[in-house]
């Protein structure tokens, strides 16, 4: 039924980059097997799922949205992709991003944009707008997205699914392309809590293969979600982030996460305001960093060992450098080239105190921060994106408009804490989906889930 709808719609909103119909539909008739000996391999055995094209797959090819990977086919799958195999999941394919995750609207995909299946002139958000788009629009029940700075969460919101950005270290990054180490993590785009829940199960724990796994288990999720499907909040301490929200976010989006505080409230929340006065530097903290390690993680595009090989024009003999620039000149899109050039400079020698290692103080303010505030709440909430789903080609040209949606998710991947984004109805203005944010410590993952649960 998935691939059906995958055929009848993905011309129009473009998600999927490859779909996999033998690979899934021996996957799950494999799956039926089981059921029919009724020895399932997980609670999700059988049920399809759409992978961001940023994970390696065996077999599979993985282009991360960018030319330079073109044709390349991973020999090996990443852990969570391994995970989903052993759980019987069927892939049905991968899906469109922003080239190398950069981005927030999946406009920077060399295969194309993904359209918003609410309106197809508008952006699903990004990078894993392909992975969201997927699930918004039937064409796929459950996905896979990474999160470095957002692009779970922010999807998410503005394609009205669920999105969770696990604890830093809780779903293994072995096997996923790296944008930047220490802010990436893998995690469920779905349309239910319950679901997210269920998948962050199956994908999570610790992997000996990355060393940054946290060798401890993951808290009760799926028991959390059924606890908050209650709907008693009673107990819960509410912390509303004053420098997440007001200028720069749009009437209907606050209008919304109003009333997601107010149904709070309703079930038995306690509402705090807490400030974070470090968030308002996050956003420069962020795109410092990230560009910084991305640089690094990109030099090993060096066209030898991967994917696209271009020849030099005109030259004869070319040397290995000569190749290596034609073909990173021809396989990167701008943004790409924007961030390593930025990442360079941030690194150099005789700038590295005044731009990286400068980041690198604030991003300890922004952690002291959430300490500070989950002293006084156990969760924070914010709206998840300032703004609704643009109209293609808005901001495509304008990058430091295009890194502005980032605002509200950028702390939480500086810092590694978990969260979610949870649909919050439609905002007035524009009838198009909005999302709430609800953050936690590291390790209570658990929470994101009791509350986002409550509010559906
Ligand atoms: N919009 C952010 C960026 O462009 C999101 C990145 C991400 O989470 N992969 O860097």
């Amino acid at each position: 039924a998935h691939l059906d709808r995958i055929a009848a719609v993905d011309g129009a909103v473009h998600a999927f980059l490859q779909v996999d119909t033998d690979g899934a539909l021996a996957q799950a008739s494999a799956a039926d097997e089981r059921r029919a000996a009724g020895s399932p391999a997980s609670a999700l055995d059988g049920v399809p799922i759409a992978v961001k094209d940023v994970l390696a797959t065996k077999g599979l090819p993985t282009t991360c949205g960018s030319r330079i990977l073109e044709g390349w086919v991973p020999p090996y799958d990443a852990t969570v992709v391994a995970r989903l195999r052993a759980a019987g999941l069927p892939i049905l394919g991968k899906t469109n991003m922003d080239e190398f995750a950069m981005g927030s609207s999946t406009e920077h995909s060399a295969y194309g944009p993904t359209h918003n299946p609410w309106d197809l002139d508008r952006i699903p958000g990004g990078s894993g707008g392909g992975s969201a788009a997927a699930v918004a629009a039937f064409e796929a029940p459950l996905a896979i997205g990474t999160d470095t700075g957002g692009s779970i969460r922010q999807p998410g919101a503005v394609t009205g699914t669920v999105g969770v950005k696990p604890t830093y270290g809780g779903v293994s990054r072995y096997g996923l392309v790296a944008l930047a180490n220490s802010l990436d993590q893998a995690g469920p785009v779905t349309r239910t809590v319950l679901d997210s829940a269920l998948l962050h199960e199956l994908i999570g724990g610790h992997d000996p293969l990355d060393s940054t796994s946290i060798d401890q288990p993951l808290p009760a999720l799926v028991e959390a979600a059924r606890q908050g499907a209650t709907g008693d909040l009673s107990g819960v301490r509410i912390g509303v982030v004053t420098e997440l929200g007001g200028e720069g976010y749009q009437t209907g989006v606050l209008a919304r996460f109003q009333e997601s505080v107010d149904l709070m409230v309703k079930a038995g929340a306690e509402v705090v305001e807490v400030s974070c006065p470090s968030f308002v530097h996050a956003l420069a903290t962020y795109y410092l960093i990230l560009p910084a390690e991305a640089s690094s993680n990109l030099a090993k595009f060096d066209a030898m060992r991967y994917g696209l090989r271009v020849w030099p024009e005109g030259i004869e003999n070319a040397s290995a450098e000569e190749v290596m620039r034609a073909t990173r000149d021809a396989g990167f899109g701008d943004e790409v080239k924007r961030r390593i050039i930025l990442g360079t400079y941030a690194l150099s020698s005789g700038y590295y105190d005044a731009y990286y290692g400068q980041a690198q103080k604030v991003r300890t303010l922004v952690t002291r921060d959430f300490e500070a505030a989950f002293a006084q709440a156990d969760v924070l909430v914010s709206p998840t994106a300032p703004t609704t789903a643009f109209r293609l080609g808005e901001k495509v040209d304008d990058p430091l408009a295009m890194y502005l949606n980032d605002l509200a998710t950028i702390p939480a991947n500086l810092s590694g804490v978990p969260g979610i984004s949870v649909p919050s109805g439609l905002a007035e203005e524009d009838g198009l989906p909005t999302g709430v944010q609800i953050l936690a410590p590291v390790q209570a993952d658990d929470r994101v889930y009791r509350v986002g649960a409550a509010l559906e």
